[in-house]
């Protein structure tokens, strides 16, 4: 049985309803998905992996391709060869889990006004130095005193009781915990509980497809629009963002793009022009993108927040380059926290930072004009 038998398995637990600590118990009662004989799989065990000689092992699961000896971890922190087996060491042990306004993902053609369960571990595949959430993101899990341990029945249920009607993988790069955020997903779902994650957009083709057949709704910082800034600020690469963009749209999961504007490295007004006709072209008008400002962080301290003027100039671009939803962020009060129907302009949805006001939308659609508004409402 190599790691696609067990990821097919793992499938048809969750159909069965089978997930996390069920799923040992599943995988090890003697019989697979086929009926055939089955051996005992832990769930923290890596599902995208191939073995190498001398004990290594190759992690698949995002575009870096970790080559791992025995007994070290990937670039990621989170995956330890042990022995010749790949394990996330976060599996069933996230480090922050809050209640929170849907809008703060940001998300915002997504049931807005209401709040969700987040979950978050430690760690990330790429290194920011403008990161936000660095305290959890550029920590391994040894270094994050906070953890919390819940299977994934035991996350969807918390989810359920506290009445949200969502729950989203955030706070640091759900990469990192795979295993977990799809578990955690098949779980809620079979609670009711809609499945979202916000993401660097870095997983690799097969895993990403694969974990969209369980989650609803996705947002993805889309960080800049060159090569450089991707290479010279994260650590990381600007393709594989675009292939995930991509393939969220071709597997019709509703899909919300966020842009972190830092002053002299990513607001030249050609590179958010090229940006925002890229995301019309290869996504659709209809994709909201959110212009978050930066606020000084981390390694990049000296750096001054956005000028609010540089926000609303990267709006104007985006607008005049054909996209329909344009919003900006990270500045409290300003009108474009709102959502505007692109027809007869009016406010469908007011805001305030985070806090939902007024909903003029009936059905998906304005309710001043009927202009049907991309989304999901209910
Ligand atoms: S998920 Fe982690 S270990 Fe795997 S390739 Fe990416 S950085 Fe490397």
């Amino acid at each position: 049985m190599d790691r696609r038998d067990v990821l097919k398995i793992c499938g048809a637990a969750a159909a069965a309803g089978i997930t996390g600590a069920g799923l040992y118990g599943f995988l090890s009662s003697g019989t697979d998905a086929d009926g055939a004989p089955s051996e005992e799989v832990d769930v923290t065990e890596a599902r995208y992996y191939r073995s190498l000689p001398n004990r290594a092992v190759q992690c698949e699961l995002c575009f870096r391709g970790c080559r791992i000896p025995e007994g070290r971890n990937g670039f990621c922190r989170n995956r330890q060869n042990t022995d010749g087996t790949l394990r996330n060491v976060v599996y069933g042990q996230p480090s922050a889990v809050n209640v929170e306004p849907t809008e703060k993902e940001p998300m915002h053609h997504f049931l807005p006004g209401t709040n969700m369960l987040c979950i978050g571990t430690a760690s990330c595949n790429f290194r920011c130095r403008f990161c936000h959430n660095w305290h959890l993101s550029q920590r391994s899990f040894d270094q994050v005193r906070r953890r919390h341990s819940y299977t994934p029945e035991q996350m969807a249920r918390y989810g359920k009781r506290a009445g949200v009607p969502a729950v989203s993988f955030t706070y640091n790069e759900p990469t990192v915990f795979y295993e977990y955020m799809y578990d955690v997903a098949v779980a809620a779902r079979r609670e009711g509980l809609r499945p979202i994650f916000h993401s660097n957009g870095s997983l690799s083709p097969e895993p990403l497809r694969d974990l969209l057949q369980h989650i609803d709704a996705v947002t993805i910082d889309l960080k800049a629009f060159s090569d450089e800034f991707y290479s010279d600020l994260c650590g990381a690469r600007r393709e594989p963002v675009l292939e995930t963009l991509k393939i969220i749209k071709e597997e019709g999961v509703w899909l919300e793009v966020v842009n972190l504007v830092l002053p002299g490295h990513n607001d030249e007004p050609a590179e958010i022009k090229e940006m925002c006709r890229w995301i019309r072209t290869e996504l659709d008008a209809e994709t909201p993108l959110h212009f978050s400002r930066f606020s000084p962080s981390y390694k990049m301290t000296d750096l001054s927040p956005t000028p609010v003027r540089t926000l609303e100039r990267c709006r104007d671009i985006a607008h005049d380059e054909g996209l329909l939803y344009v919003s900006i962020g990270n500045v409290p009060g300003h009108e474009a926290n709102s959502s505007f129907c692109p027809d007869c302009g009016t406010r469908i949805i007011t805001r305030h930072h985070f806090t939902v006001s007024d909903i003029k939308m009936e059905n998906g659609a304005c309710a001043e004009c009927g202009r049907k508004i991309a989304g999901v409402w209910e």
